[in-house]
């Protein structure tokens, strides 16, 4: 039995990875390397003591996708490939739609071909758009504001129709929060490619002084401390409930949809002070204009998860913080 894992270098997905290979799964890897390093395959072996095949190459690619089905005896598919930055979606959606929304059509048509039915899509929180009420749970209207969360939307649409259409599928999409953090080992974790847009590898460049300062977007949101706050998951959290999903639809075939947060919003500010405070750096900070489209606050009910998954996160955002950094300091000094 091995597993497929499309985007598998990439941040989420070398850390599912990791625990997989952890639990002694079988793993083929693919990915075109936009946004992450070939090195992550030899530190995943490494930390890991295991061996195991990485493609390079893209999901789009139907002709490479039926060469690893024929190369390797797949029975299911971790799809996490997938742009995903807002603004950039916003300039150049057909890319989004394209990327994420055609690769998934390609990856499910290869899948229907070979008969392998097993199927965990990396979905987002972002598909549920301007609160009506929090936390979000599972039934939350989904009206997403922007291209990325259109296309994780609409691959959950796919989805729902195709579990419909042949109860052989058994599928799991996940909506994750806000993770961060890095694995124990301080191997692998969060590098993007480019400039990032996110709090913490943001903060991560700054408290590594390649940036003077982090701009906190608005002090002026009707949120404690008038920050924006999330719900901050650790990526190991997030790794783990792959592992369960996949108990999941080992056994129970259909549709599932399931939220994967902590339940608890933390601030700009929280997230700043607590980083400060459990590594010694200091953040220095300016407070900027609000960001466009950002929400004031959006969180997770992780109840679901809890109930179908019995799964729940353990990590602490002090986790989240120390092990982001030692990270960094283990890729500055490499
Ligand atoms: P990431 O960019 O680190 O990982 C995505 C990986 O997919 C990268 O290694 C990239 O090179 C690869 N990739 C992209 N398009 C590809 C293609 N067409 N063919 C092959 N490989 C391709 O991002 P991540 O944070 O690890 O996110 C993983 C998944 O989770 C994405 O689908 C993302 O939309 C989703 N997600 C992420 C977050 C987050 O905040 N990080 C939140 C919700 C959902
Ligand atoms: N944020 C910030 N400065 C930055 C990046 C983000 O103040 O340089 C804020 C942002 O406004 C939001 C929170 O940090 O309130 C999390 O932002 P991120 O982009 O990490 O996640 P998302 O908004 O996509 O959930």
């Amino acid at each position: 039995m091995t597993i497929l894992i499309t985007g598998g270098l990439g941040f989420i997905a070398s850390h599912a990875a990791a625990s997989l290979l952890e639990s002694n799964q079988e793993l083929v890897l693919l990915d075109n390397l936009c946004n992450s390093q070939e090195s992550v395959h030899q530190k995943l072996e490494k930390l890991t003591d295991r061996k195991f095949p990485f493609y390079r190459g893209d999901v789009r690619d139907k002709k490479l996708l039926r060469k690893i089905f024929s190369d390797h005896s797949i029975t299911a598919v971790m799809h996490f490939a997938g742009l995903k930055s807002v603004a950039e979606s916003v300039k150049d959606p057909l890319l989004y739609f394209d990327n994420n929304v055609g690769g998934t059509i390609t990856l499910l048509e290869v899948m229907q071909e070979l008969g392998v039915y097993q199927f965990i899509f990396s979905s987002s929180a972002t598909v549920y758009g301007v609160p009506e009420y929090l936390p979000y749970d599972e039934s939350h209207p989904t009206k997403p504001i922007n291209p990325y969360g259109q296309s994780k939307l609409q691959v959950e649409a796919i989805l729902k129709d195709l579990a419909a259409s042949d109860s052989r599928w058994a599928i799991a999409c996940l909506r994750y929060f806000n993770p961060v953090g890095a694995h124990p080992s301080h191997l692998i974790g969060e590098l993007p490619n480019d400039q990032p847009n996110n709090l913490m590898p943001f903060m991560m460049q700054v408290a590594a002084k390649q940036r003077p300062f982090l701009t906190v977007f608005g002090n002026d949101y009707e949120t404690a401390d008038g920050t924006g706050e999330r719900d901050y998951i650790h990526v190991m959290d997030l790794a783990e409930g792959h592992e369960k999903a996949l108990a999941l639809i080992q056994k129970t075939p259909g549709m599932h949809i399931i939220n994967l947060g902590t339940g608890k919003p933390h601030s700009v500010l929280e997230l700043v002070r607590t980083f400060e405070k459990v590594t010694g750096e200091s953040i220095p900070m300016q407070i900027g204009k609000r960001r466009d489209g950002d929400l004031p606050v959006y969180y997770a009910s992780a109840d679901k998860a809890k109930d179908v998954l019995q799964w729940q996160a353990t990590r602490t955002l002090a986790d989240m913080c120390l092990s982001s950094w030692q990270f960094q300091l283990q890729h500055l000094s490499s």
